[in-house]
């Protein structure tokens, strides 16, 4: 335990905190995914504006800062409420000096008076509730300045999206709506909050309509929060006054009363001619833990996917962000060569794109050097994924499915037949098979002398199975991940 997460503990009434915060983790996200992602976060320190917590890994940080960033920073908002962000550190890693010890005392001070003299919830939760809506005063979330249309990259893959995208925010109050609800799917990293946020600022600077622009989380939370403020009605009233309303990562929508609200939310917009725009990282079909009528809704409207990014839309993205950091920077120059190098070599997502601009940029200034190509190999080398898997060890499997499942290697091993071990035990033939070159005999072998039709069974069963559960799936990802780090 470090020396920060000690003394935050010390005052007994961060630590409560923290054990809420997870708690309050857990219940929205579901044990499954708590297990997967959260099981192994620390607190680190608490600061006035800012909690710094830590997790074993890159991949770990990097997963929980794509996806449940806004979660994690509301679940600590409803305990610290003056929060702005939270920061992910990765354990082992190198880290800041603590701070002297009177400024921390101080620190620990200033909280400890922080959550005593918080309003009692009611007034807390009026706050984000007032009848007039606008996007502030309703809670809405915030919006990045930067990610407008006029930033926004057209290529093959998004063409339709960013159409249909720019059609709702030229949209004039009154006009009828064409497509209803807008919905569009992608994965991690390919535009999704960037359209959305885009057709936010485009809607809201006419002054006309309103948009708001909402994280499922913010929804979620302002709604249950208004509902045990009593002040539900107004809430309603208030998101039904808007003309636009837009929501991000509905794939994260849970709970039964907060979906029931949702879809008269839903219904009662689309019923009074106001357009709502959703994102999501499946289609409607997909989102298992949604009501059938509100996948259906969800579906009767436009659906559209954006695709992965293709070189040549991440070779223009990256030339936007280029001459974006130029107009700050005018000395920042990326040659071509290095533009190329980067477009063919970072092809994962649009934030790692936008990662290695910012390195190239903080690089060249700190060092007061060009931009060289042999620079940009070593400041990007973790962006890239590998295009083969790395070679990996079966003892090193076993060990860390063993640990993921909380059996011991030797009943991997074993001829126990209870389930706690054979789906563990099927995982781990399984990633031998994918990970490693060894032929099925010898996973059989190096697996307590199973035949080889055992281990094929496994592979089968387990491919099967992480084509329809997407937990499975994630679970069986993060495990190579692990593997391959
Ligand atoms: P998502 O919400 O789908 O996970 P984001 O919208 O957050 O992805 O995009 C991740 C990063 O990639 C952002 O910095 C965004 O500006 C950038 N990006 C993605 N697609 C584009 C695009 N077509 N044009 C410009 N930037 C893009
Ligand atoms: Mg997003």
């Amino acid at each position: 335990m470090t020396m920060a997460a000690t003394a935050e503990q010390g005052t007994g009434i961060g630590h409560g905190s923290w054990e809420r915060v997870k708690e309050r983790l857990r219940a929205s996200v579901g044990e499954d995914v708590y297990t997967s992602w959260f099981a192994r976060i620390d607190l680190e320190v608490v600061g006035t504006d800012c909690v710094r917590m830590s997790v074993p890994t890159k991949f770990l940080k990097s997963w929980i800062q794509a996806h449940y960033s806004d979660l994690v920073l509301t679940c600590w908002q409803a305990e610290l409420p003056q929060l702005k962000r939270i920061d992910l550190t990765v354990r082992g890693a190198v880290r800041c000096p603590p701070p002297p010890k009177d400024a921390k005392t101080q620190l620990e001070e200033r909280r400890v008076e922080r959550i005593d003299s918080r309003p009692p919830p009611e007034l807390r939760i009026a706050a984000i509730a007032p009848v007039s809506a606008s996007h502030d005063a309703l809670g809405g979330s915030p919006l990045d300045p930067r990610l407008t249309f006029g930033t926004f990259v057209v290529g093959r893959s998004n063409t339709l999206a960013h159409a249909a995208a720019r059609q709702v925010a030229e949209g004039r109050r009154g006009d009828s709506v064409m497509f209803n609800p807008l919905y569009i799917h992608a994965g991690v990293g390919l535009g999704k909050t960037h359209l959305l946020q885009a057709v936010t600022w485009a809607g809201n600077s006419g002054n006309e309509r309103k948009v708001l622009y909402l994280t499922v989380e913010k929804f979620m939370y302002g709604f249950v929060a208004a509902l045990k403020s009593q002040t539900a009605l107004a809430f309603k009233e208030a998101l039904r006054g808007i003309d636009v309303l837009v929501i991000d990562d509905l794939q994260f929508l849970q709970g039964k009363s907060t979906q029931a609200e949702f879809c008269h939310t839903l219904n009662a917009l689309i019923d009074a001619g106001r357009q709502v725009v959703i994102a999501a990282d499946r289609p409607p079909a997909d989102l298992e833990a949604l009501d059938e009528r509100v996948r259906s809704r969800l579906a009767g409207g436009l659906v559209v996917e954006m695709g992965s990014l293709g070189e040549e839309l991440r070779l223009d993205i990256l030339k936007s962000r280029v001459a974006a950091a130029r107009s700050h920077h005018a000395s920042f120059d990326v040659p071509l060569p290095v533009l190329d190098y980067l477009a063919k070599t970072i092809t994962h997502n649009g934030r790692d794109l936008e990662g290695a601009v910012n390195r190239l940029l903080a690089h060249s200034k700190l060092n007061a050097t060009p931009v060289t190509l042999e620079m940009a190999e070593r400041e990007v080398r973790d962006l890239i994924r590998p295009q083969e898997p790395k070679r990996v060890k079966i003892e090193d499997i076993q060990r860390v499915v063993a640990r993921q499942y909380n059996v011991s290697r030797s009943d991997l091993l074993s001829s126990r037949r209870t389930a706690n071990v054979v789906r563990p035990r099927q995982v781990a033939m399984y990633l031998a098979k994918t990970l490693t070159l060894r032929s099925l005999p010898e996973i059989g072998r190096r697996f307590g002398g199973r035949d080889h039709t055992t281990v094929l069974h496994a592979v089968r069963k387990i491919e099967g199975l992480v084509a329809r559960d997407s937990s499975l799936s994630d679970e069986v990802e993060l495990l190579k991940r692990q593997l391959q780090e």
